[in-house]
């Protein structure tokens, strides 16, 4: 086996007493994340689970979503890690899409799990329970010798696309595994890692950034099922903490949560930030103290890493994604395909052992997306004299609230259901907590119904049909939306009019 599934044998054979993974008082080293891996594998074989099926996995932080991982791949099946925010129609989709046959769940995902499941015919269920925990606990650990290739699909990730549905990016164990060598080339990751993740594994960087590699190295991955700044804090004073993930929202809530000032933080090494620029003012609370940030550049499809911007260059090339990790490459193109000059803005397109094998199911938009082997990736770029590349744009106009990807046209598919609404276009508006917030820009059909009454009747009819992070946070109404000449709204045009956020 030469996928991520023989991980766990590896690292047994090289640090078996080492600690692998901490969640709350549970304490797995590496022989026992193997062996119950190999009982979840076991379980899953038995419950009928074939070789290039999809096993998908809905819940917070917890060693089960790791061993779901690591059982997928010793039996050469495949994990899709579900996003917890979704609506049970969404997790519907994301499972008919897969093809899922099988759903591991924790409790607290009961229903939302048997709603979307219910429609799927040869979907079993398994929850995280005491039974689950029995089962993993003890009894044989027989090897399992399948024999997988790097080239096999290892993960299918759902990404939120401008089209509106979710895509699933096809990762294999080589992608993933180059992603998790580019992390450790890149980056000062050690044997004796103690790595924090309170980001939600469904994300692409915590899991494939962060988590991943500090397994590959051997290090422990302390698992926290949300952020809080104070346990933090806490995990950093008590537990050792050598490296935190995060979005920027994150950093400056820790930076201004009290006890900041006086926790020792001489034994952290690497903050690590993605998803957007950590801002010079949040850099430099960090600075003061002797830290800085690596920051990242990526996509799900690119599993993820693809620039990063070293702590070294933190200042001195603030405001870039820095330049790309050591295996990918990365051109910027003008719209015609051709590649820009130097200084010129174009998109970015990446290239390299990281780079997905393509959507799930989707062969049109796979060829779209990875022409001749490099992926577009809608961002709006441009490089210094350096080479370090400064994002410009994001072409898609994806709106990311607190770090979360909100697709603008599935949330105006939504509010076209609204009888009351003839046109609309959702964008992002900045918001001093969450980065960015939707915004809903409404034409209504009666003029008489404009007004607050009915903007929050649009938000509680959006709210009953999305994720909670997916509505937006306000409407503002207009007689006519700006188009193009071929009728495309001008995003760009009503994000300006709506710059400083205010209504
Ligand atoms: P996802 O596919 O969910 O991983 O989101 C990928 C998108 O997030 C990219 O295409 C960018 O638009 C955006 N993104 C990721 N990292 C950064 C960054 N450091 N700065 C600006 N935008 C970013
Ligand atoms: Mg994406």
């Amino acid at each position: 086996n030469q996928g991520i599934g023989s991980w766990t044998a590896r690292r047994a054979r090289k640090s078996p007493h080492a600690l692998a993974v901490l969640h709350r008082d549970r304490r797995f080293s590496y022989l026992d994340l193997r062996e119950r891996s190999l009982r979840l594998a076991a379980r899953l074989r038995a419950a009928g689970l074939q070789r290039g099926e999809a096993v998908a996995y809905l819940g917070p932080n917890h060693p089960a979503y790791l061993e779901t991982l690591f059982a997928a791949g010793l039996l050469g099946a495949v994990f899709v890690p579900l996003n917890t925010r979704l609506a049970a129609a969404e997790v519907e989709y994301c499972l008919a899409d897969s093809g899922a046959r099988i759903l591991i769940h924790t409790a607290q995902y009961a229903r939302i799990a048997e709603e979307a499941g219910s429609t799927q015919e040869d979907l079993r269920s398994i929850a995280v329970d005491e039974e689950y925990e029995r089962t993993l606990a003890q009894g044989p650990a027989e090897p399992i010798d399948e024999p997988v290739a790097q080239s096999e699909p290892c993960m299918i990730m759902y990404t939120s696309g401008t089209t509106g549905r979710p895509k699933g990016a096809v990762l294999s164990h080589g992608n993933l595994t180059w992603n998790s060598l580019n992390v450790v080339v890149d980056t000062d990751f050690r044997h004796d890692e103690v790595t924090l993740v309170s980001a939600p594994l469904f994300h692409t960087a915590a899991l494939n950034m962060t988590c991943l590699p500090t397994l590959l190295k051997g290090g422990t991955v302390i698992l926290e099922e949300t952020f809080d700044e104070a346990r933090t804090l806490e995990l950093i004073s008590h537990q050792g903490v050598t490296t935190l993930f995060g979005v920027p929202t994150m950093y400056q809530r820790l930076a201004d949560a009290p006890g900041f000032d006086e926790t020792d933080l001489s034994g952290v090494r690497n903050l690590m930030c993605g998803g957007a620029p950590v801002p010079e003012p949040l850099l430099r609370r960090y600075l003061d103290r002797g830290l800085s940030f690596v920051q990242g550049y990526g996509m799900t499809e690119a599993s993820p890493g693809t620039l990063l911007l070293d702590a070294d260059h933190a200042l001195s090339k603030a405001g870039t994604a820095g330049v790309p990790h050591f295996f990918t490459d990365v051109r910027l193109t003008r719209p015609d395909g051709s590649v820009a000059g130097p200084g010129e803005p174009g998109e970015i397109e990446v290239e390299g052992p990281n780079v997905m094998l393509g959507y799930w199911g989707r062969p049109v938009e796979t060829r779209r997306a990875l022409n001749d082997g490099w992926l577009h990736s809608g961002d709006l770029a441009a490089t210094d004299e350096d080479g370090y590349v400064r994002i410009v744009d994001r072409i898609k106009d994806l709106i990311i609230s607190g770090g979360e990807n909100v697709s603008p046209a599935q949330v105006e598919s939504v509010l076209y259901q609204h009888p009351g609404v003839a046109e609309c276009a959702v964008i992002g508006v900045p918001d001093e907590r969450w980065g960015e917030v939707g915004r809903a820009v409404v034409v209504v059909r009666e003029p008489a119904v404009e007004g607050a009454e009915f903007a929050a009747e649009l938000l509680a009819f959006a709210a009953e049909r999305l994720a909670k992070y997916k509505v937006p946070k306000s409407v503002v109404f207009t007689e006519a939306l700006p188009r193009t000449g071929a009728g495309k709204v001008i995003k760009s045009a009503l994000r300006e009019a709506n710059a400083d956020g205010s209504p």
